[in-house]
């Protein structure tokens, strides 16, 4: 999702990579999956074998791919990873399945997005660990079975809604991420300003942390537009003041709201009275994606309260009006 955010600049990668957590201990919030995760990959290692299948599914940003690498590393395993786009021609994923060495863990990111022929050559990896290849094609194609090792699948979906139910089956755990508190957004900053060498002082944590849209990603973003701000035109320490400061700059509200939620939120309010209105007809207005639309801003919008998804489409609520310095109909919703 970088390449949708102007906060992202050439090489901050590699940071990301600095800041990944390494251990379920390292692992910042989440208390419920990681205390699920830890029996379930517990379990398996007193059996002496792989973990049942795993979905993760939440917002972007929220350490799906942080955790599936975790998964890996407290089993003591390779991870190999690819994602449902790349998995066009189920050939692709039958190759990956056959190198695959027993106990190790393979991640599909965005693995709604898989393609059917690969698809429902994954049900019978999963479940039997075996893949049926096509040879040939046309009358004189046979197929031909493939065992594979034991593995374990790590999924991560945005949307696990728009998972086909037999996929869905065949996870054996399903860990659903909610966007983090502020006090653990807090500790993701601090744990990153100490290996980012940044002075950040407990204020200006409190006021990056209100501003991160429950997201660990973004918190780690922000943080480091601030440091740049914090050294250009200041000492380098980054308290509240200097938060609000660069956080202007870089057109991040008080709620962390960018410059995308924003238009959104005005083009539903000032185009369409409010809605309700659909989500394509929403996205065209603001000239974005219709995925990036409902997987990026929407779930933020709907969980600060400003956005209600209803059967007719998306409604501004009260909330949204007055957060945009306007009055609210008397019908909008609370
Ligand atoms: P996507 O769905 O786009 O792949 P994701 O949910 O997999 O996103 P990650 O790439 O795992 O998100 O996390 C993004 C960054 O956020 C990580 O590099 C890490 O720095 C930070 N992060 C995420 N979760 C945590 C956490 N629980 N504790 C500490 N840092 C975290």
């Amino acid at each position: 999702w970088s390449d949708l955010s102007p906060l992202v600049a050439p090489g901050e990668r590699d940071d990301e990579t600095s800041l990944r957590p390494r251990t379920l201990d390292e692992f910042v919030g989440q208390p419920r999956v990681r205390e699920q995760l830890q029996l379930v990959l517990q379990g398996a290692t007193r059996r002496g074998a792989p973990p049942d299948h795993v979905l993760l599914s939440g917002p972007p940003g929220l350490g799906k791919t942080s955790l599936a690498m975790i998964i890996a590393a407290e089993l003591g395993r390779p991870i190999r990873i690819t994602s449902g786009p790349a998995l066009e021609r189920a050939g692709d994923l039958a190759a990956m399945l056959s190198n695959l060495v027993e106990g190790e863990v393979m991640f599909i990111d965005e693995i709604h997005r898989i393609a059917r022929p690969a698809e429902e050559m994954l049900y019978l990896a999963m479940e039997d660990f075996r893949v049926d290849v096509v040879v040939g094609k046309g009358p004189g194609a046979t197929s031909i079975p493939l065992e594979i090792a034991p593995f374990t699948l790590v999924g991560a979906t945005t949307r696990s809604g728009s998972l086909t139910g037999p996929l869905r089956d065949r996870f054996g755990f399903t860990a659903h991420m909610e966007f983090y508190v502020p006090e653990d957004l807090e500790q993701v900053l601090r744990r990153s300003a100490v290996i980012l060498g940044v002075d950040l002082r407990p204020d200006g944590a409190e006021e990056i942390a209100g501003r991160s849209r429950g997201t660990p990603r973004i918190a780690n973003r922000l943080l480091r537009r601030v440091r740049d701000y914090a050294e250009v035109r200041a000492d380098g320490a980054v308290d509240r003041a200097i938060a609000r400061a660069a956080l202007k700059v870089y057109d991040v509200d008080e709620l962390g709201l960018d410059r995308l939620d924003r238009a959104v939120l005005s083009a539903l309010v000032r185009s369409f009275g409010g809605g309700p209105v659909g989500v394509a007809t929403l996205a065209v207005a603001v000239g974005e994606e219709q995925t990036t639309v409902e997987e990026v801003c929407e779930p933020y919008l709907v969980r600060a309260g400003m956005l209600a998804r209803t059967p007719r489409g998306r409604v501004a609520t009260a909330l949204a009006w007055s957060h945009l310095g306007l009055t609210a109909p008397p019908d909008a919703p609370g």
